[in-house]
Formats: C-alpha cells, structure tokens, sequence
C-alpha cells in the first residue's frame, strides 16, 4: 500500500511525444529528470536531514558520557533521565524514520520508474530514426547504450541529490564539532579531509575515464555477440567457427585491458584510503586524550572524537566509491547520450496529413544518391495515373528498391518533389504517408510475437474475423492452422523466432501479404513479393494480389518477368534513369533492353504478354 503511493507517484510510460534530447550532460539529464525534480528535491532535504542525525547521534554519545562521569552512577538517570530519553527517540525514531522515508522516494519512487521512463522515452525517439540511422550500426549495441545511459542518467541524479549531499554535510558537521569541542582536535581531521580530497582529484578522473572506455567496449563487444547470434545462418553456412571466435575473442580481450585497468585503480586507492584512515583514527586517539590530561577537553569529546573517526573509515571508502561511480555513470551517459541525442534525419516538417483522393503518383525531377558522388536516381520523372499498375525492370542495382524507398520517404531526396495526389510527400506527416502504401517486400522479416499479432500489424484495431479472411485470401491460413511452437501454442497464437526464422521463407511471404490486405492501403508496392514463393502457390497467390490490387495504384518490383508482364506499364531502369517503358508487347517489339532480358528468362522465347500469364 505504502510502496504502491510512492511506485505511482510519477508514471514512467506516460504517452507524449518523445523529443530530442539536448546533448549537454546536465542538459540531457535535466531533460530526463523533470518529472522527478520534486522527488530529488524532497530527497536533498532528506539526505542532509539523516547526515546531520547522525553525526548528532555520535555528539549525543560524548555529550551523555560527560553527564553521566560528572553525576555520577546513582544520580544519572534522576539528572539526565530526559537528555537520555530525548536522545534514544531520536536515534530510535527519527532517525531510521527520515531513512525510511529516504528509501521510499529513492527506491520506489526514482530508482526504478525514472531509469524506465528514459529508455521509454528514448527508444520511443530512437523508433523514430531512418532506416540507415539503424543500417549504420548494430542493433545490439545501439539496444544496450539505451539501456546503459538510462542507468547511468539515472545514477547521476540520484548520486548527486543524495550521495553528494549526504556526504558533504557528514564531513561538514563532523568537522565544525570536532571544532566546537577544541579547534587543536581538529588537525589530523583536516589533514586527512586534505588527503582524502587529493586522493579524490586524483582516482575519480582516471576512473571515469576507465569507465567509459569500458562501457564503450561493452557495448562493441555485445554488439558483435549479438550480430553473430542474429547472422547464425551465414555462420554456419561457411564454417566461419574459429574467424567468429577470433573475431569475439579480440573484443573480449580489449574489454579485459579496460577491467584490468579498473581494477588496478581499485586496489592502489583502498590501499591509500586504508593508510589514511588508519593515521587519522590513531592520531585523533592519541591527541584526545593529551587534550584531555591537559586539561583542554572532556572525555567524552575524545569519545566523540573516536568514535566517529572509527566511522569515518568506512564512510570514506563508500563516498569515494559512489563519487568515482558518480564519475563512471557522468561518463555513460556521456557516452550514450550523442547517440540518443542524434537528430532525426528525416523529420515531419509539418502536422498535414496525407489526403488520398485517387492515388496518382508523380516523380518530378527526382534526384538522390545515399550521399555518394555520383547519383543513383538521376533527374528521374515518373508519372502514375490514379489506379494504374506499374511494374519495375532492370537488372540488379539499377536503382528499383531506391525508387520505392524514396516513394516511402525512407529517405529524403536531394532535388525534385514527389508527389501523391498533388500533396509533396516531404510536406506530409511520415505516418500518414506511410499509413496509405501498403509494402511488401522480399526479406520479409517477422516480429518475434505470434502470427496474430504479426498479421494484425498491418491493422491493430482488426478483429479476429478479419484476420482469419487476410490470412485465407493471403493463402496463408492451411499453414497457420497446423502451427505449434514450443510452448504449444498454436494456429494464430503460435510465435515465430526471432525475425520469423521458424518459417519458410514462402510462409513468411504470406503472412506479409495478410498483413498488407488487412491494411488495405489505397497505393500497393510489391518488391519481389512473390519470389520466395514456389511456382505453385505464387499462381494461386498471383490470383489473390490481382483481386487486392482491384483499383489501387500498384508500383511491383519483379526478378521474374512473367509475374509482371501483364501489368499496364512496365518501366525499365538501368543506372537510376528509365531506358524503355510500355507494355509487355511493345517493349517486346522494341528489342532493346527488356527484350533481352525476358528472352534470357524465358529461354529464348519470345512469348506474350497473355502467354505469360
Ligand atoms: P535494385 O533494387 O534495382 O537492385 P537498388 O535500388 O537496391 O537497386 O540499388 C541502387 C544503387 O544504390 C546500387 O548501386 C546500390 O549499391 C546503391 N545502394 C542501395 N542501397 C544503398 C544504401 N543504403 N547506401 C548506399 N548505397 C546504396
């Protein structure tokens, strides 16, 4: 009950859009930290109110021991009876009542819920990246740098409102009573805070630097763990074992010099931190007491003193450490924070949605090149009559996917416009572009979820009716009747593997095509949709996506000729610019480009378009 109130007073997942963080450390952390700023400030108060309780506890100590010498053992308690009471409520009460309280903010309310809010918000942005944010780099590792900067982010903040605080006022008090008791007691404690701050100057830098090298290590080394787990089949496929062993075993060996070094680090400062400690509570000792035989201070002051010496020892190593750690997580975040923080390469440059009238398409003077020199769609025009069904030719690399992309705003072209219905796709929102192209493509990779929810991905909102018509019209449904996974789940309810590898790559394609019939999206782009499909269910299917296409407008990408010859239009590319366009026939009887290209395929025949299909 009490832990539910403080897990509830912020609510991680809250729905907004998620924005570029700044890439400021505080900045960013302050981004991520608002929420929580009043939680981190109840706990600045908390964590000074439990330093000063507890130094007070050791002064009460002293203060008791000079009482009760000076009253006596018979008149103690008639005396003091209520200093003694006064102390044991506080020690026994407020104060692991105000450590209670501390934890429960702490633990319940920040720990947990601001650590998730970070990597919700940030994978939220990350989502929101282009496709060669992601082509640029592992997935593995870009997975664990958000993990990572969330903790680290977190840690930060917490460290500094709570360790921080704490720390600085425990020192600060214990210094001021060793004062107020005789300002010659307070020698050894302030060559050992001189020390202790030298000591700090010197090891927090070094390892914070250690540190982030290693959190960067660590990322590179699950990045290239995780890419050998997601590649298992070209793995296997060319007996690469022992180049894969090296290959891991040269990322664990450079991960090993930055934990050697870590610890190395580690044990130079407990040793230093253990001979400092060690002259400071025997010289407090030893100078209390000539204090006292001189007359200068009570025994209970060197009790005090002592005491608290003896406390500091462990103290010091646990600051120190949480500092260096402070210092550790300062350079996570660091770290991580340039990658959450890139810009958006591609973003929405206003709110307009996409408004399909009839589905014309047009390319007007279209030219791109990934950022190479040369470009790879190059002055290209193309115009799409509303409902008109176009097919792609041209040999590999000729720039067909890029086409298709660019419809998509995958990426964003260098000049010209493209235009859906009158509206440029650059002015729309990308939801709302991306929401009306129905896709399917040839590397059709599944979500490891269950067949439901990879078919419903084409229409969240769908009902179970509507999924099983998709999946029948998709030819998919005999297949996903007889699944079962693993844990005996079946039919729809069945998961499958991660990017969907428990299927052939012709159910795979099916289940694709389910999703795009129930998204049901008024322009349709097939790349090689068809092509890992067997002779015989691509006719069955072939009949399928004529029934889908119905007045849609069609752009379809195919290796095999026949499957788009009947098409309206076919265009053929070659280096970024269309060489030839017309239909089967005509390009046929122009013996150029295609021509050639369909007498390779069809064995020198020169067929038509109906004999195709
Ligand atoms: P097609 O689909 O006709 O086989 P693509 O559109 O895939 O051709 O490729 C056209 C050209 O663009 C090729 O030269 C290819 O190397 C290049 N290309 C494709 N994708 C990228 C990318 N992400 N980054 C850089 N160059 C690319």
């Amino acid at each position: 009950m009490v832990f539910r109130i403080f897990e509830t007073l912020v609510n991680p997942l809250k729905d907004e859009v998620p924005t570029r963080p700044p890439v400021k450390l505080f900045a960013f952390i302050w981004h991520y930290a608002k929420p929580y700023r009043w939680l981190l400030g109840t706990m600045i108060i908390t964590s000074t109110v439990i330093a000063l309780l507890e130094v007070f506890a050791f002064q009460r100590v002293g203060v008791l021991v000079d009482l009760a010498a000076n009253a006596g053992s018979e008149n103690f308690l008639a005396l003091h009876g209520t200093e003694l009471a006064l102390t044991v409520l506080i020690i026994a009460l407020i104060w692991p009542l105000m450590s209670v309280l501390d934890d429960l903010i702490l633990l319940q309310g920040v720990m947990g819920n601001m650590a998730m809010s970070i990597r919700w918000r940030g994978h939220r942005y990350l989502l929101r990246q282009s496709s060669s944010f992601f082509a640029d780099d592992f997935a593995g590792r870009v997975a664990t740098k958000l993990m990572q900067t969330a903790l680290g982010a977190r840690e930060t903040a917490v460290k500094l409102t709570n360790i921080l605080i704490w720390g600085t006022v425990y020192f600060g008090s214990a210094f001021l009573l060793f004062f107020a008791n005789d300002p010659l007691l307070t020698g050894p404690l302030v060559l050992w805070l001189i020390t202790y701050v030298i000591t700090m100057r010197y090891f927090v830098p070094k390892m914070a630097a250690i540190s982030e090298r290693q959190s960067e290590d660590r990322s590179m080394l699950t990045g290239r763990i995780v890419d050998a787990y997601t590649n298992i089949g070209t793995v296997k496929l060319f007996s690469t074992g022992p180049a894969e062993d090296a290959y891991a075993r040269e990322g664990m060996q450079k991960m090993l010099g930055s934990v050697y070094g870590q610890m190395r680090l580690a044990t130079g400062l407990s040793a230093i931190l253990h001979l400092i400690n060690g002259l400071l509570i025997a010289s407090t000792l030893a100078l209390g007491l000539i204090l006292w035989t001189n007359g200068h201070i009570s025994l209970g002051a060197v009790a005090f003193a002592a005491t608290l010496s003896l406390r500091l020892q462990g103290i010091s190593h646990y600051f120190l450490w949480e500092i260096a750690n402070l210092f550790e997580n300062i350079g996570t975040t660091q770290n991580g924070m340039e990658l959450l923080s890139k810009p958006l390469s591609i973003v929405d440059k206003s709110e307009n949605s996409l408004r399909i009238k009839n589905g014309s398409i047009v390319f007007d003077d279209v030219t791109f090149s990934y950022g190479k020199e040369t470009s790879v769609i190059g002055n290209f025009d193309l115009a799409l009559q509303p409902g008109e069904k176009v097919g792609l030719v041209g040999r590999s690399g000729a720039g067909k996917s890029t086409l298709v992309n660019l419809l998509l705003r995958l990426h964003d072209i260098e000049s010209g416009e493209i235009r859906i219905d009158d509206q440029n796709i650059a002015h729309v929102t990308q939801d709302s572009l991306r929401s009306n192209i129905g896709v399917v493509t040839q590397d059709t990779s599944l979500m490891h979820r269950s067949i439901r929810e990879n078919i419903a991905y084409g229409r969240p909102s769908a009902t179970e009716e509507e999924i099983i018509t998709a999946a029948k019209k998709a030819e998919a449904w005999d297949f996903i009747e007889g699944l079962e996974d693993k844990k005996s789940r079946t039919g729809l309810d069945a998961h499958v593997g991660e990017r969907g590898v428990k299927l052939s790559g012709g159910q795979r394609q099916r289940i694709a095509i389910a999703r795009v019939i129930l998204k049901d999206a008024p322009i349709l782009i097939f790349d090689e949709a068809t092509s890992a499909l067997d002779s015989e269910v691509e006719a069955a299917i072939q009949e399928r996506l004529d029934d889908l296409m119905g007045d849609k407008t069609v752009i379809a990408i195919a290796h095999r000729l026949s499957t788009i010859a009947a098409m309206d239009r076919l265009i053929v590319l070659d280096q970024g610019r269309i060489v030839e366009e017309g239909s089967h026939n005509a390009l046929l009887a122009e013996n150029g480009l295609y021509a050639s290209l369909w007498k390779r395929q069809s064995g020198g025949f020169i067929g038509t378009a109906e004999d195709a299909a």
